[in-house]
């Protein structure tokens, strides 16, 4: 190949990512996507996304302009990226081994890189612009290989590491319990022990949001969203489901945290949105750059919630 060849696709490769994040109008109104991992293992499957599919998620999210936000900064309406980007929120249930693996090497222990919480923090490093941010939806009381990450001597120092790392710890049950095929004090005897589980581990912990194990709500969703049982209170800001699409934006009259839907993040399903927030970009959030204003456009500005967070203020745009 001659250089000249060569030259031609690798500048235009380097334009267009500015190119694209500049003809992107600011929309804090759009959706916003909650990807739902399960297993980083191998092979891939329905439950299983590899390291390496895992790693080019990662890479596409990046390259398409979306932004890694923690899950309670978007129920604070708290999204701080960069203007024309989109934040999107990672999401890990039921602690399988892949999620967060520590190797031991020459006496001491370091992070697997093969795990997704190695492959995030390396992620990171190489696009500290993308953020480290993610919510592991953990269970204190499964059966192995679900019992928090399975590797019982780390227990405590995983879940200490990953709140020191600014990720999030959310509830998820005991046990990955159906909370429809229980009568109220079970469930919230799940809801509570779990969270006393988790603050063994990290004293104070208060996990703000709930994962429910296949989507089932008990009977009642009061049960699920505050209570206390033998002394530890619980209160959940946000329950999320399992599926249901991209979730509206937190300054939507349609956000309710409550029912908080997400994405399964298999390739058909990531494919699938990507694919449509690029065919539709006007449905997407699109950040101004100032987390202190909500951009909205002119026509779209009746379907602002009211109140919005303390602190914030809309701005119209044509
Ligand atoms: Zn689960």
């Amino acid at each position: 190949m001659t250089p000249t060849r060569l030259l031609l696709p690798l500048s235009l490769l380097l334009l267009a990512p500015a190119s694209v994040l500049a003809q992107r109008p600011a929309n804090e109104l759009g959706r916003v996507m909650i990807l739902e991992y399960h297993k980083i293992d191998y092979p891939e499957g329905r439950w299983t996304r590899t390291p390496e599919n895992f790693r080019a998620d990662l890479q596409r999210l990046w390259e398409k302009g979306y932004r890694l936000v923690a899950l309670n900064d978007v129920l604070d309406g708290k999204i701080n990226v960069p203007a024309a980007t989109t934040p999107v929120v990672l999401t890990f249930d039921d602690s399988s081994p892949g999620q967060f693996r520590y190797l031991e090497k020459n006496g001491a222990v370091e992070v697997d890189p093969e795990s997704a919480v190695g492959i995030l923090e390396a992620f990171a490093r190489e696009q500290p612009e993308f953020g480290l941010k993610a919510t592991f939806y953990v269970l204190p009381a499964a059966d192995p290989p679900n019992r928090l990450f399975n590797q019982p001597a780390y227990e405590g120092r995983k879940l200490q590491y990953l709140v020191s790392r600014g990720f999030e710890i959310g509830n998820h049950t005991l046990w990955h319990a159906n909370l429809s095929h229980y009568p109220e004090e079970t469930v919230r005897k799940q809801l509570a022990a779990a969270q006393e589980r988790i603050q063994r581990h990290v004293p104070g912990y208060r996990p703000r949001t709930l994962a429910l194990p296949m989507g089932a709500y008990p009977r009642e969703i009061g049960w699920a969203v505050r209570g206390t049982v033998n002394g530890t209170a619980y209160q959940h800001d946000a329950i999320l489901m399992v599926s249901g699409g991209a979730a509206p934006s937190p300054f939507s009259k349609q956000f309710d945290p409550l029912r908080l839907p997400r994405i399964q993040a298999l390739e058909s399903e990531l494919a699938y949105w990507l694919g449509h927030f690029d065919r539709h970009p006007h449905e997407r959030f699109v950040s101004d750059g100032d987390p202190l204003t909500v951009a909205v456009p002119k026509r779209k500005k009746d379907e602002v919630k009211n109140p919005l967070p303390s602190g914030l203020r809309v701005v119209e745009r044509e």
